[in-house]
């Protein structure tokens, strides 16, 4: 297949509504999207990916009219939440309505919901006839794409079209918070942070790890997430390693003598936006081993650390 690349938010709809696979830049990493209307489309995704099937989309919407036909019940706390923060860097889970097949949701009668603020994405999403189903837009396994070059490497070639636009401005994926239930739960850190989200639904508080024997409530957070190819260590602040073979380092503080590769990031913004790039620049050089200094738990932080905790699984 030829992946065709434009910068026409038109022409990658007309794509999106026939059917096709597009991959489109957000504020947060590039996502990979197929109209939910189209059931090939969808399973396109798995495929183009390597995507397990048990994990399930997030779905885009641009407006209200997308969003009613996606979900079928909004509670006070979600709807508070959607005021505040959509469109942003933030998915809802909400009770689904029929009109999202199971394939998206991997089964589940809940739905990921998300209003992206990048004016491309907003304008390509408002041109789709239906809500947009899409996961991050990197081989399953991979470090979200946060540029269409990271889209070309993993995808060039499986899926129709890359809509393509700046690096994207935060560099991790969204915060997840499931609204299905009693009180918010935060799955997964992004960079709207909990106090944040507490400012709004005080109630909302933060997932723990599932429990062994318990079904997680994020599906696809059971998986090594956010991989490069080279080990990956995280370190302390202020902690210090002797750095073995080919190896960088990426944090705020002074690296490691002796690393191959060094990335000083002036703030946490600046290091959540570079980290995924810096793990692909790491494969392409053949480093073997990645330093990622751990940042304080505060904002963005937090979503870090996370992020920096699951690519080095256990080192
Ligand atoms: P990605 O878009 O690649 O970041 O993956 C989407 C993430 O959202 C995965 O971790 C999913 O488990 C999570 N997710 C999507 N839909 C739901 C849902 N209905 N309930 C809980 N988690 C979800
Ligand atoms: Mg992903």
């Amino acid at each position: 297949m030829q992946t065709r690349i434009t910068e026409s938010p038109e022409e990658a709809a007309l794509i999106l509504n026939r059917g096709g696979l597009v991959a489109f830049p957000t504020e947060t990493v590039y996502g990979l999207g197929a109209g939910i209307n189209f059931p090939e489309a969808v399973e396109g995704i798995f495929r183009a990916k390597g995507r397990p099937s048990d994990n399930p989309l997030i779905v885009h919407v641009a407006n209200v009219e997308q969003l009613e036909t996606a979900v079928s019940e909004i509670s006070r706390d979600a709807r508070r939440l959607m005021e505040r923060f959509f469109p942003g860097p933030l998915t809802l889970v909400l009770e689904k309505s029929g009109r999202v097949p199971y394939s998206v949701t991997a089964g589940l009668d809940t739905v990921g919901i998300r209003c992206p603020a990048h004016p491309v994405a907003h304008e390509f999403l408002s041109l789709s006839r239906c809500p947009v189903a899409a996961p991050s837009a990197n081989r399953s396994g991979r470090p979200s794409a946060t540029s269409w070059e990271a889209v070309m490497e993993d995808l060039d070639g499986r899926i129709d079209c890359i809509l393509k636009g700046e690096a994207s401005r935060i560099g991790l994926e969204s915060t997840i918070v499931d609204c299905t239930g009693e009180a918010p739960v935060m799955l997964r850190a992004g960079a709207v942070g909990l106090e944040e989200l507490q400012q709004v639904a005080p109630r909302t508080t933060a997932a723990g790890p599932a429990r062994e024997g318990e079904t997680p409530r994020s599906p696809g957070l059971k998986y090594p997430h956010y991989a490069p190819r080279a080990t990956v260590v995280a370190l302390e602040a202020g902690e210090k390693r002797k750095p073995q073979g080919a190896s960088a380092y990426i944090g705020i503080g002074q690296a490691p003598d002796g690393t191959a590769l060094a990335r000083r990031c002036g703030n946490l913004d600046d290091y959540a936006r570079e980290l995924f790039g810096f793990f692909r620049e790491c494969d392409r050089r053949g480093i073997r081993t990645i330093y990622c200094e751990l940042p304080p738990e505060t904002g963005i932080g937090r979503a870090l650390r996370d992020r920096i905790r699951r690519a080095a699984g256990g080192h």
